[in-house]
């Protein structure tokens, strides 16, 4: 049983034979407790009435009579005292029957072989074509009292009928099997589809059309088939840009390092110089150290999902906290911050990387801001979650840029030449902070005039 399509026909077959043996063992039960008298009662009164009109005129010749009878669908066996016993009509397939019984038939009584029948697994007592399966009465033929024992016969009675029944039988299991063998492709068709996709997958190739015109399980699974393969191709596709992505911020600050290593070789280099290249060296190098700290920490949030605590703090603090790092900066472009949270309020959340979210937030309204600007923080509590809003009066974005800004190495040209400490990895880090504590970061901004950014965290019972 190597393929499913051989599994389902076997079984199917199994189950068809087990079905009718079942069904056999439960019309035989039937035919025992419920059929079997009727039927006896049934033949004893046809059998009392054969023998009624026999005996209103007993001169009739009885073997034309039985003879006779034997027309209308009966078989019988009439027998005296000596035991001397002749059949009429079909004859019986077991002839024995007990002296005793036809001494008591002979008696006057009546043997109720049909419904005495013994019952048994595989044999149907109705059919069972016996001596002892009959009725037996009493018949008088001049004077002399006989056994006469009496049965319908099958063959003759359900002759036509019974090949009609069998033919029924062998062509309903001949046609369901033929049935179950053609619609069994149906079902297996997709899933070798689904199998040879899968294939595909595995070897790379997520570009995968299913074929599917189906709406039960098997054609949802297909749908979902091709959407995780789909969902599977964009991941690849990120997976290779930041990769190479990582290769060219890496590979830049390096090349620039090596160049100016190598200027700084040369004898006739001024002081100025000298000083200005170690400057860029400097600069490359932190940025280098920056941008694989920043990928530390990305991939440690990209696996470490559970591990975020949830914590609840007064998140003034942590606010303070930030503006006092950053303070060097927002001094040096002479940019007025003001603070508008409560010193109540309470966010539930991990406060090393939340600290992390503020200062992201902090460093680019500083980076991004204009020469005497300001920056404004402050916190709305709503029902359910809280907002904390970092307004800035700086360079702004266009609607177009404002799409890709949580990219990861997402870059706005203009600001990258005004800063070499940018690795575009600042916001893809806030946004991933903030998804893991089910939170969520808009963005409104215009083109320069400023920007705002609104971290929206759930309040926890
Ligand atoms: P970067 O290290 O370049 O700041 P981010 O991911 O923090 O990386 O930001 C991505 C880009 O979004 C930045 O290059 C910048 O162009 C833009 N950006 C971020 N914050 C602001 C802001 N407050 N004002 C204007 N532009 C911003």
């Amino acid at each position: 049983m190597k393929t499913l399509y051989v599994r389902i026909i076997v079984m199917t077959m199994v189950i068809m034979v087990c079905s009718s043996i079942i069904a056999f063992i439960v019309s035989n039960v039937y035919y025992h407790y419920y059929l079997k008298t009727e039927n006896d009662q049934k033949m004893t009164n046809i059998a009392r009435n054969i023998v009624d009109v026999y005996e209103e005129n007993d001169d009739r010749n009885i073997q034309q009579y039985l003879n006779s009878m034997t027309d209308l669908g009966y078989q019988f066996y009439l027998v005296n005292e000596a035991g001397e016993g002749k059949m009429y009509g079909d004859s019986f397939r077991e002839t024995y029957i007990s002296e005793d019984v036809i001494q008591m038939v002979i008696d006057g009584h009546i043997y109720h072989g049909i419904a005495e029948y013994p019952w048994k697994l595989f044999v149907t007592g109705f059919f069972s074509n016996e001596l002892k399966n009959t009725v037996g009465t009493p018949l008088t033929i001049q004077g002399e009292t006989y056994a006469l024992f009496a049965r319908q016969s099958t063959s003759q009675q359900f002759g036509e009928m019974r090949i009609f029944l069998v033919l029924l039988l062998v062509l309903l299991l001949l046609f369901s099997f033929l049935m179950v063998l053609i619609s069994t492709r149906f079902i297996v068709k997709p899933i070798q589809r689904l199998t040879e996709a899968t294939k595909k997958i595995a070897a790379g190739n997520y570009h995968i059309k299913l074929k599917n015109n189906r709406h039960d399980e098997i054609g949802r699974l297909a749908d979902h088939f091709s959407m995780m393969s789909d969902s599977l191709g964009k991941t690849e596709e990120k997976r290779q840009t930041f990769v190479s992505n990582v290769s060219h911020e890496i590979q830049s600050p390096l090349t620039s390092i090596q160049g100016f290593s190598q200027a700084l070789r040369e004898e006739e280099l001024s002081e100025g110089d000298r000083s200005y290249y170690l400057s860029i060296i400097e600069k490359e190098s932190r940025r280098l150290s920056l941008l694989s700290k920043q990928l530390l920490t990305l991939s440690f949030l990209d696996g470490h999902a559970e591990q975020v605590d949830q914590l609840a703090y007064q998140v003034r603090d942590q606010l303070k906290e930030v503006i006092a790092t950053t303070k060097w900066s927002w001094r040096e472009k002479d940019i007025a911050i003001e603070l508008n949270v409560s010193p109540d309020l309470e966010i539930t959340g991990d406060p090393k990387l939340l600290h992390q979210v503020w200062l992201n937030l902090m460093t680019n309204a500083i980076r991004y801001n204009k020469e005497g600007g300001s920056i404004v923080i402050e916190a709305v509590d709503h029902d359910k979650h809280i907002d904390i809003h970092f307004t800035d009066e700086g360079i702004g974005m266009d609607e177009a840029e404002l799409t890709n800004i949580f990219d990861r190495f997402y870059i706005v040209d203009k600001a990258r030449t005004r800063t070499k400490t940018s690795t575009g990895l600042g916001l893809a880090i806030t946004k991933k902070i903030i998804e893991l504590h089910k939170g969520t970061i808009m963005v409104e901004s215009k083109r320069d005039q400023g920007s705002t950014f609104v971290v929206s965290l759930p309040k926890h019972a």
